[in-house]
C-alpha cells in the first residue's frame, strides 16, 4: 500500500472485514491463504474462468449519483455477470483500487468495505487485490469462477442456426434508472415511486444472475452472453463469435415495468431503453427449441423468468422486427449521459 494511506490503512479494514465475513462465503472452500501473505492460495479441483473489469471515475460512474458502496457493488456485481454468462460458480473475487490522495477517508472506507460486503452478499471470498495512489479514482475487479470440467462452460461461440434466442428477467431498467437519476427521479409523469426506485437501484446496484447461469448451463444452453452493453450489441458478440445471424422480434422482449413511462416522458424510442440500453446485467442465451421448455421450467422454479424473443438463422448480424416492420435499433446507449 502506498504510504500516503498509511494512517488510514485501507488494506487492515478491508482485511478485517472480509476475515469477520468468511465464514459464511460459499468459495471459502477453495481458499487456503487470503489477503495477508504475498498471493492467495487456491485449490480450485477442476477448471477455472477468469475477467477482469475496471471502472474509472467519470468514464463508469459519478461520485455524484452513486453512493460508495453502491460503486463497489457494481463493480462486483458487473465482474460476476461475466462469470455467470459463462456458467460458472463464483468463487473468489481480487480488488485493485486506486485512491487520489486527498478522497476524502469516511468516503473511501464506505466505498472499501463495500466490496467486502457486496463479496458476502454474492457469496465469493475476497482473496486480495493491490491499493495504490493514482490521479484519478479507478476500480479493477478480478473474479475466479469455477466448473468440475471446462466443458462444463457455456461461449458465445454455440449459437446454431434454428435455435432459439431466450433472456431472462426484463430490459431497460437500468437505463431508465440512469435516465431518472440525471433528470431527478420526479421527472417521469405519473411514475409510481416504488417504480422509479426499482429503476434507480437496477441503474446503481445490479445483480449478477449467477444462479439462472449455472441453471441456464445444466439445461443445455449453447451460446450465453450477459447483457452489459445492450440487447443488440450483447447479441452482435454472440453473432460474431458462431458466425449466424440472429434475428429478434421487439413485441416478444420483457420490459421491466416504469420503463414505458420514462421512455414517454424522454421523449425517446423504447428501443433506445430496451434494445440499446446496457447494464441490465440479464443474460442471453441460445438454445434448442427441445430444451427451452424445461430450461423455462427449471428457472421458474427459481423464480426467474425466461423469455424466447427470437432465433437464430444462418448468415450474419443482429435484426429486429418489430409490429410495423424492421426496427431501427439506435447505437449503444451512453452510460454516463
Ligand atoms: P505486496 O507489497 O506484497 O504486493 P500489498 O501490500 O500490496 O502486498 O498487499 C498486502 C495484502 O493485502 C495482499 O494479500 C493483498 O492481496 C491484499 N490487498 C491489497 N490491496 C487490497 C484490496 N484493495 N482489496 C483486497 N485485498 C488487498
Ligand atoms: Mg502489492
Amino acid at each position: 500500500m502506498d504510504e500516503r494511506f498509511a494512517e488510514f490503512d485501507l488494506i487492515d479494514l478491508i482485511a478485517s472485514k472480509v476475515a469477520r465475513l468468511e465464514p459464511s462465503c460459499g468459495g471459502v472452500g477453495r481458499l487456503r491463504t487470503g489477503i495477508g501473505d504475498d498471493a492467495a492460495i487456491t485449490v480450485p479441483g477442476g477448471a477455472t474462468a477468469t475477467s477482469v473489469d475496471a471502472i474509472v471515475e467519470g468514464v463508469h460512474f459519478d461520485r455524484a449519483w452513486s453512493p460508495p458502496d453502491a460503486i463497489s457493488h457494481k463493480a462486483v456485481a458487473a465482474a460476476l455477470s461475466d462469470l455467470a454468462a459463462m456458467a460458472a460458480a463464483p468463487g473468489e473475487v481480487y480488488v485493485t483500487l486506486g485512491v487520489p490522495p486527498d478522497t476524502d477517508r469516511a468516503w473511501l472506507k464506505s466505498l472499501a468495505e463495500g466490496f467486502a460486503t457486496a463479496a458476502e452478499r454474492f457469496s465469493v471470498v475476497l482473496a486480495g487485490g493491490d491499493t495504490v495512489t493514482s490521479p484519478v479514482l479507478f476500480a479493477s475487479v478480478t473474479v475466479v469462477g469455477h466448473a468440475p470440467q471446462d466443458t462444463g462452460f457455456v461461449l458465445r461461440s454455440g449459437a446454431r442456426p434454428g435455435q432459439l434466442v431466450v433472456v431472462t428477467g426484463s430490459l431497460g431498467g437500468a437505463a431508465a434508472g440512469l435516465w431518472l437519476l440525471s433528470n431527478g427521479p420526479g421527472a417521469a409523469d405519473g411514475m409510481d415511486e416504488g417504480l422509479a426506485e426499482a429503476l434507480i437501484g437496477r441503474q446503481l446496484r445490479p445483480e449478477p444472475q449467477i444462479e439462472a447461469g449455472l441453471l441456464l448451463g445444466a439445461a443445455g444452453a449453447a451460446s450465453m452472453v450477459d447483457l452489459s452493453d445492450g440487447l443488440v450489441a450483447d447479441l452482435g458478440h454472440v453473432g460474431r463469435a458462431s458466425g449466424v445471424a440472429i434475428e429478434i422480434d421487439s413485441t416478444l422482449v420483457p420490459v421491466q415495468p416504469g420503463v414505458p413511462e420514462v421512455v414517454a416522458s424522454a421523449g425517446a424510442e423504447t428501443a433506445a431503453f430496451v434494445l440499446a440500453g446496457g447494464e441490465d446485467f440479464e443474460l442471453a442465451v441460445t438454445v434448442e427449441e427441445s430444451a427451452f421448455l424445461a430450461a423455462r421450467e427449471g428457472l421458474a422454479a427459481a423464480g426467474i423468468d425466461l423469455t424466447a424473443i427470437g432465433t437464430v438463422a444462418s448468415g450474419e448480424g443482429v435484426s429486429v422486427v418489430g409490429p410495423d416492420g424492421p426496427v431501427e435499433v439506435p447505437a449503444g446507449f451512453e452510460h454516463l449521459a
